[in-house]
């Protein structure tokens, strides 16, 4: 199979619809040849949009898009050798799988031999070679949706664009489809852009990913960057689930204080005071019984006990304000409703699952704050612990 790939870079692109809503507000970014690039963010954050002005969908207000260095700002889609992949598989019903895949390539007059030959091997890459004969109605949702990858697959194109191709497939189909769309990458090294709302399918199948929010790009890193270090409250915030704690916090003399905790800083030296926001993630805190000794602890009041297998979350309550990042969800629905009876802030802690913790019961916990992030409060930027304490200490 002849491979095709191409960088796609983004200079400045901006969309400015009628009406004056700026759904895509000054994006640059390179898309690396044959990487896989996912955008996600909140519904109407400006990503489908974004993507659309990529394939040649929606014309770009302002700024470049070039494919493989050449300028395609003003090209039609069919000049631009790219395919779209969407959510809806919009297959043809009166024909059959193989005609269905074949069907790009004979209007673009290709010779019948190469539309065999193409569609055997994207058939058997994608495991339809037994459904070639079916028609869409006699296919599940996974097939309908493979069959849908296909006809991309079968043009060769320099690159895929994908829309929330998965989110029409039950939850359990989702995950095995999201592995194979992985395989069929590591295979193919086609360039793809992914767009989804899924932080867990972004950080999944991403090799980078761009958080968007309000048309602008937040953060592009690996997953595991934006984990480790997110840049600002709002990424902090919509990446991870559990979703990170955060809370109004004092930096004292040497302890990080919050709702009556106050926690010794060990990693830091001298005296630092300043009011930050802090971040904790669920993992960072651990039932007492099964924690390092030396980590420091806190009592607190356990509201819910959630036992997943492999690990249990316990919610408690903090007595300091909520930080509500605008455009992030709650976590889940349990919070939502504990949520509703605290006062303060509730928090999540990842913890063994022979947790003794009990709803409604105290619960000694150890928490590790070489982990703790930073962010100040004014612009929601990300503090580096060493640099970020010393500057407040000015
Ligand atoms: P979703 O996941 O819900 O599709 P999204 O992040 O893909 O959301 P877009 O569809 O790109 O968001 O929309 C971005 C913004 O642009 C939204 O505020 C939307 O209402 C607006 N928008 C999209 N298309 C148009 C249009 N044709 N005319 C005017 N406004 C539009």
């Amino acid at each position: 199979m002849i491979v095709h790939v191409a960088e796609i870079a983004l200079d400045n692109v901006s969309k400015v619809f009628s009406g004056g809503v700026v759904a895509v507000d000054g994006v640059s970014l390179t898309i690396g040849s044959g990487e896989f690039l996912v955008l996600v963010g909140p519904s109407g954050c400006g990503k489908s949009t974004l993507l659309r002005m990529i394939a040649g969908l929606e014309e770009v207000t302002s700024g470049a898009i070039s494919i493989s260095e050449q300028d395609v700002t003003e090209l039609p889609p069919r000049a631009r050798d790219i395919a779209m992949v969407f959510q809806s598989y919009a297959l043809y019903p009166h024909m059959t799988v193989r005609q269905n895949l074949g069907y790009g390539l004979k209007v673009r007059k290709t010779p019948k031999h190469e539309i065999a030959e193409r569609v055997s091997r994207a058939a058997e890459l994608l495991g339809l070679d037994q459904l070639l004969d079916r028609r869409p109605a006699a296919l599940s949702g996974g097939q309908r949706q493979r069959v849908a990858m296909g006809r991309a697959i079968v043009r060769e194109p320099k690159a895929f664009l994908m829309d929330e191709p998965l989110s029409n497939l039950d939850a359990k189909l989702r995950v095995s489809m999201r592995a194979q769309l992985a395989s069929l990458h590591s295979r193919l090294a086609t360039t793809t852009i992914y767009v989804t709302h899924d932080q867990i399918e972004a950080m999944t199948l991403g090799q980078r990913v761009a958080v968007m929010r309000d048309g602008r790009i937040q953060q592009v890193d690996t997953p595991q960057e934006l984990y480790a270090r997110p840049a600002n409250l709002y990424v902090a915030a919509f990446i991870g689930s559990p979703a990170m704690n955060l809370v109004e916090a004092e930096i004292g003399a040497g302890d990080l204080s919050f709702g009556g905790f106050a926690i010794p800083l060990t990693t830091t030296s001298g005296p630092q005071a300043g009011r930050v926001i802090a971040g904790i993630r669920p993992e960072a805190f651990e039932d007492a019984a099964f924690a390092d000794p030396s980590l420091p602890r806190l009592e607190v009041k356990v509201e819910v006990v959630e036992e997943l297998g492999a690990d249990t979350h316990v919610l408690f309550s903090v007595a300091a304000p909520r930080v509500e990042v605008s455009g992030v969800r709650a976590d889940t629905g349990d919070e939502d409703a504990a949520l509703a009876a605290v006062e303060g802030s509730l928090f999540t802690a990842r913890v063994d699952p022979g947790t003794s913790a009990r709803p409604g019961s105290p619960l000694q916990l150890a928490v590790d704050p070489s982990r703790f992030h930073y962010f100040d409060p004014e612009t929601g930027l990300r503090l580096e612990p060493d640099r970020a304490l010393a500057a407040l200490a000015n």
